[in-house]
């Protein structure tokens, strides 16, 4: 049980009044966490079963504009509803919040009833169940990169984004006097998921002042992105409690390090760890150097779940530990996919392409899908690359603008038979929506560029 609460003990807590409200959750396509908070009452006697929402939430973008273009969903079409359907595997405790608790739920067709495709959630779940049917499970863990303000979300806005200052003044990668002056905010983000049954690892400074990330013990995938949702909600939302401010914005300054979300991934077959030969080279299983294999040839299609706006391409630079080439190597920091744990049970694929702004569901389940069609086709895995991967000429480069990821999604044949036509046609359109509207917008670069000396 993914949970921490089966659905008795919410209804006696409920009946106790120690739990007084539940939020009741689905992930839209930005991996925000949507929906409901019912009083804990009617949750446990009716709304437990299902209730409803307005099906643009999985067809709108940051702002909730209603863009055309979706065949899910549209004005002519009314804007129907979803069936929200509580997991109810998934009931714990939010404890930062009074008397909360939480359950996520799955989206499904209002009249059939059956998941609707587009949904982060089912689309992971697809994936997994191709993978089973291979007999393997996939376990995944994601990184969670962001920065500190000094100041909340709300003084932050109301300021215009101007002046913003991060928490701290200087690099803090591992240090641990800086990370003390951050445990008001840190200590509560750490001990109040893994009071909510997320297995916290740990969390450290990073490579930027303000900069921290947190890591959570991997899991199977899909309690690995239900895992990854509720922790970017949670350091938002007790940052938020606490008059500081969290961003996930994968760059927030042009002069300061970008944050990422890299992903480690192994296949396991009955508990064993299907990654792992030792007598093989690194360790690594011809599963793994297939499924890796299959990993780096499908990246250019897949880019887009990886960053899937605007600022997502501006953290891929020279120098910067965030990659863009589609090689791998062996505990390298340049390469798109880094070999880690070589010579163990836990050896593993990490990619370090993602940003912070990945959604947690989609990303995985493209990379499951990539990694089995190069299972399938027993593709084989060109040998790892060394040095600096940036002056590495021959290596290829992923899409580096959101336009030219968002080509290679629509002409993907391979994401079309793995996902679904319908599928890559609906992000294919949120991708599209989200350039024309920065293509709309007239920036604070151009004015301060042209105003005077255009
Ligand atoms: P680093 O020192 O690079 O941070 P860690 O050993 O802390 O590396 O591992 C990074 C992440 O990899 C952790 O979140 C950990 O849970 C995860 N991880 C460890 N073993 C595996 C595995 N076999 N499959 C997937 N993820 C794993």
């Amino acid at each position: 049980m993914p949970g921490t609460l089966t659905f008795d003990d919410l209804k006696s807590r409920v009946a106790d009044g120690s739990i007084d409200t539940v939020l009741v959750c689905f992930v839209d396509i930005q991996g925000r966490l949507t929906g409901k908070r019912f009083h804990g009452v009617n949750f446990v006697e009716t709304s437990f079963e299902e209730t409803h929402c307005c099906n643009y939430l999985l067809a709108t973008d940051l702002e909730m504009a209603t863009p055309d273009g979706y065949a899910s969903t549209s004005w002519e079409m009314g804007y129907g509803d979803y069936v929200m359907k509580p997991d109810l595997s998934t009931i714990r405790p939010v404890p930062w919040l009074d008397g909360t608790a939480m359950v996520l739920c799955d989206v499904l067709d209002h009249h059939t009833h059956q998941p609707v495709p587009h949904s982060p959630r089912a689309i992971l779940k697809k994936q997994i169940a191709r993978l089973e049917a291979l007999g393997f499970e996939a376990k995944m863990a994601t990184e969670l990169e962001f920065f500190l303000f000094e100041k909340s979300l709300d003084d932050i806005r109301k300021s215009d984004f101007r002046d913003m200052q991060p928490i701290s003044g200087y690099n803090e990668d591992y240090n641990i006097f800086q990370t003390t002056k951050e445990e008001d905010v840190m200590r509560p983000i750490r001990n109040h998921l893994f009071a909510a049954g997320l297995p916290i690892e740990n969390t450290k400074g990073e490579a930027e002042a303000g900069q921290a990330e947190l890591n959570i013990r991997y899991a199977p995938a899909l309690d690995c992105a239900d895992h990854h949702s509720i922790a970017k909600h949670a350091i938002k939302e007790i940052a938020w409690q606490n008059g500081r401010a969290a961003t996930f914005l994968p760059k927030w300054h042009k002069d300061r390090v970008g944050s990422s979300s890299h992903v480690h991934q192994s296949l396991w077959k009955n508990d064993d760890a299907a990654f792992f030969d030792k007598s093989a080279k690194h360790g690594m299983s011809e599963v793994m150097s297939h499924y890796m294999a299959g990993l780096i040839k499908y990246a250019p299609d897949y880019t887009y779940f990886l960053a899937p706006y605007v600022n997502s391409y501006k953290r891929f630079s020279k120098g910067t530990f965030a990659p863009t080439k589609t090689v791998w190597s062996v505990d390298n920091r340049t390469a798109g996919f880094r070999l880690c744990g070589e010579n163990t049970k836990g050896v593993r694929v990490e990619c370090r392409i993602g940003g912070a702004d990945l959604n947690p569901y989609l990303t995985q389940a493209v990379m499951i899908a990539a990694g089995i069609k190069g299972i399938e086709e027993k593709m084989e895995l060109a040998p790892a690359t060394t040095g600096d991967v940036y002056e590495d000429a021959k290596a290829a480069d992923i899409p580096q603008t959101l336009r030219a990821a968002t080509e290679t999604l629509r002409g993907s044949q391979f994401l079309r038979e793995a996902l679904g036509d319908d599928v890559v046609h609906h992000y294919t359109r949120a991708a599209e929506w989200e350039q024309e509207e920065f293509d709309r917008a007239v920036t604070d670069w151009e004015i301060k560029r042209g105003f005077e000396r255009a």
